[in-house]
């Protein structure tokens, strides 16, 4: 495959997390305007923003979000960060993004969580206008929260949901908080009906993958350490589980060090359900089509794979079948 026409190929993201995709120069505009001090090098700036290549494990990669998140604490800011997701997708022909965010984050200088909602919304909608990305938003709580902030979450992403808000996340430390222990948390997302996905087997075990999907997951962030657990993978098919993988994060956050223990291949062979995502533009210093190019790399996949894996997440995708007909449709008559 070449890196040109990858690039060009129309292609869709589901997993992509707003604070860790914001571009280095776009930050430094949003810390401008707020009077933050940020490194005047951006060499030194860029070590602040994208994880070491000495990084540790997931905790140890989840530092690297501090900074932006000092920054990301107005609704401009948030607005301006939404803006400059859309136009990074845009140049690499993403015709449909899931942005997610935790709300949680954005409330330090006083912004109530509908604000900062709003603002992550409007910074979506002008950037459909501007660029012709589609786009809509997933909430995240994080798992170290109180259950009731948590479940506040829960609540908004049902009072916006008509508004660009089509699913609920649990994204942080998944060791110390397995999914079971949200699991009122999740049946009052089940009973609200909102689409659910979850991060799960990114550094815990493959059991967690299986529990997020008994507590509803349509979609699983990672699933890595499913692998060492085949028994789970009948479940899988059972319930047409995708599962968004994020090979350059998996790698920086140690979920996997070598090579041959990546499971794409494996996840294939056994008819698992997945899809390619960046996770974090910024952060793992990446893109889809660096994405794909590693992929193709490290597995030899052809353009047909390509499509087919975009297929997979336009199905994923949680949206209508009219508009997952017309981007189904877009794709077959570019490849
Ligand atoms: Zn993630």
């Amino acid at each position: 495959m070449k890196r040109e026409l990858v690039k060009t190929l129309p292609k869709i993201e589901l997993h992509c997390h707003l604070d860790g995709s914001i571009r280095p120069e776009t930050l430094r505009k949003i810390a401008e305007q707020q009077e933050i001090l940020l490194p005047v090098d951006d060499a030194a700036l860029k070590e602040l923003l994208i994880a070491p290549k000495d990084c540790q494990s997931l905790n140890d990669y989840l530092e690297r979000f501090d900074l932006v998140l000092t920054c990301l604490q107005t609704e401009e800011a948030l607005k301006t960060a939404a803006i400059d997701i859309i136009s990074q997708a845009a140049e690499e022909n993403i015709q449909y993004i899931e942005v997610r965010f935790a709300p949680s984050l954005h409330t330090e200088k006083g912004l109530s969580l509908p604000q900062v909602i709003s603002a992550v919304l409007s910074g979506l909608e002008y950037g459909q206008q501007a660029f012709g990305v589609k786009s809509n938003a997933l909430l995240c709580g994080m798992r170290h929260e109180e259950l009731k902030d948590i479940e506040k979450i829960v609540h908004l992403a049902e009072e916006f949901k008509t508004n660009g808000i089509v699913g609920f996340d649990l994204a942080g430390n998944e060791i110390d908080f397995p999914p079971y222990t949200f699991e009122e948390t999740l049946t009052l997302v089940d009973h609200l009906n909102i689409p659910l996905t979850l991060h799960a087997g990114e550094c815990g075990c493959g059991k967690n993958v299986a529990d997020a999907i008994h507590l509803g997951a349509k979609r699983i962030g990672h699933g890595i350490a499913l692998k060492d657990t085949p028994e789970y993978f009948s479940l899988l098919h059972e319930k047409g589980t995708l599962i968004e993988m994020c090979p350059t994060s998996n790698f920086q956050t140690k979920t996997v060090t070598h090579l041959e223990d990546y499971p794409f291949q494996t996840f294939l062979d056994n008819g698992i359900n997945i899809c390619i995502n960046t996770d974090n533009r910024t952060v793992s210093d990446t893109t889809l089509t660096d994405e794909f190019m590693k992929l193709h790399e490290w597995y030899g996949i052809t353009y047909a794979d390509m499509e087919q894996l975009n297929h997979n997440a336009i199905n994923g995708a949680f949206i209508s079948d009219s508009e997952k007909q017309i981007l189904h449709d877009q794709l077959t008559n570019s490849y």
